[in-house]
């Protein structure tokens, strides 16, 4: 019955068969992922009521937004849910990228160093920071950069970071997830480590962390353990799918004040910006973020799996902890890239019919290959995968608003290697 649900969507037998021995595997996977889920379920609907969410929030303004009700009383649950003094999320912070650059140039200013104690960022930082040449980078702004790598292991080297630590350094960056590397995400745990010992290197120094594809995959997020900013877009996990955009940024008083004057303007801050008519969205999104990362996180699971299984390089491999929604798979070729790719493309719900191919992106300086047939255009917590075509030619899988949805993803990515003869079942 189900076989043949999937033969209709162009599974083979043996494709689907190879699927299900791997599934069996992964019961108590999948029964700990549901557990996180009910966790941080409740923890959001809490905040909901701590905040009274009421119907009123749902109406919108236009012009400045002054006294909009519903962006406010978002922004409490949002600050009441990552345990912040204050949080600015906002349909004005157009992506992920946006909400890092405005939380690093409102805290960093001309002759203060950044530092990143986890190696290279995720690439379309490397413009805002002047790392690749960019009109209104940091750099151009007078401020500096410094990063200490990890060691060969994917660990902190606390040396190195102790000894790149100045009288300059004023705020640290750590990104939690791997983005396009090959390295291990780091646990909430990890990250709290990290922030206690560069803050004992340096008191005041400021921490921000980047928390794209992390946000209720374990209990705690990094402003539980020390941050004084952490930031992500709405377009990924706390979106739940359903916010159309935006991005957040919670964290210190201190820190998203400033925060706000650079979004907006000096002086006005938080108190403009007309929320339109997205607040719905991005209330009931976040609503129902846990249960979409718990079902992303299993794709993610499944994935690793089925990947490992044939021999691939997959991180975090099949048995590991997650903390983040991300699925790396080590494919070695830009064709195998690009058949994994059309195979998530053809069980997307929409767009379905087209065929991803390598192609330049704004702030990227490889040739990326995306596959997404989102209903939010380039939502990454819908079904997606992509990576930049550079060896070792690897593909990032995220996504899938229901599980079966991510499942139908993998399978068919299977299918179409298989069918290029790539990999043998
Ligand atoms: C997605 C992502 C970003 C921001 O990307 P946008 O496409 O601008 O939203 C930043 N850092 C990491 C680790 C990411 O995964």
């Amino acid at each position: 019955m189900t076989e043949n649900i999937y033969k209709s969507l162009g599974v083979s037998d043996e494709v689907y068969n190879y699927g299900e021995e791997i599934l069996a595997s992964l019961k108590d996977r999948f029964q700990a992922i549901d557990e996180m889920a009910e966790r941080n379920q409740a923890k959001v609907l809490r905040a909901m009521q701590e905040n009274r969410v009421s119907a009123q929030c749902f109406a919108g303004t236009t012009g400045y937004g002054h006294d909009d009700l519903g962006r406010d009383t978002l922004e409490k649950v949002y600050a009441s849910c990552f345990h912040t003094e204050a949080a600015l999320v906002r349909p004005h912070i157009t992506c992920g990228t946006h909400a890092l650059a405005v939380a690093l140039s409102a805290n960093l200013l001309p002759g203060d160093e950044l530092l990143s104690p986890v190696g290279r960022p995720y690439d379309t930082l490397e413009e805002v920071i002047g790392i690749r040449e960019s009109a209104c980078s940091l750099k151009e702004y007078g401020v500096s950069y410094r990063q200490a790598d990890l060691l060969p292991d994917g660990s902190f080297d606390y040396d190195a970071i102790k000894k790149a630590i100045n009288e300059k350094t004023k705020l640290v960056t750590i990104q939690r997830s791997k983005g396009y590397q090959m390295r291990p995400s780091f646990s909430v745990k990890q990250i709290g480590e990290l922030i206690a010992f560069v803050k004992k290197v340096k008191p005041g120094l400021t921490v921000m962390v980047d928390n794209c594809y992390g946000e209720f995959v374990e209990a705690l997020e990094p402003s539980d353990v020390g941050a004084d900013m952490t930031v992500g877009s709405l377009i990924k996990n706390p979106g739940g799918g359903l916010a159309p955009i935006g991005g957040y940024i919670v964290g210190t008083q201190k820190c998203i004040d400033r925060c706000a004057n650079r979004l907006s303007a000096p002086g006005l801050g938080q108190d403009v910006g007309a929320s339109l008519s997205v607040m719905t969205n991005l209330y009931q999104g976040f609503f129902l973020s846990p249960t979409v990362v718990a079902g992303a996180l299993k794709g993610a699971v499944f994935a690793a799996n089925v990947y490992e299984k044939l021999g691939f390089k997959v991180i975090p491999d099949g048995k590991e902890a997650r903390h983040d929604i991300i699925q790396a798979v080590e494919l070695g070729s830009p064709a195998r890239m690009e058949a994994f790719c059309r195979g998530i493309q053809a069980a997307a719900p929409v767009d379905s019919y087209v065929t991803p191919v390598p192609a330049p992106m704004p702030g990227y300086d490889d040739d990326v290959i995306m596959a997404a047939g989102a209903f939010v255009q380039g939502s990454s917590i819908e079904l997606s995968a992509d990576g930049p075509i550079r060896p070792p030619y690897a593909v990032y899988f995220q996504g899938g608003l229901t599980w079966y949805n991510a499942k139908t993803g993998i399978l068919l990515s299977l299918q179409k290697l298989y069918e290029a003869g790539e990999v043998a079942l």
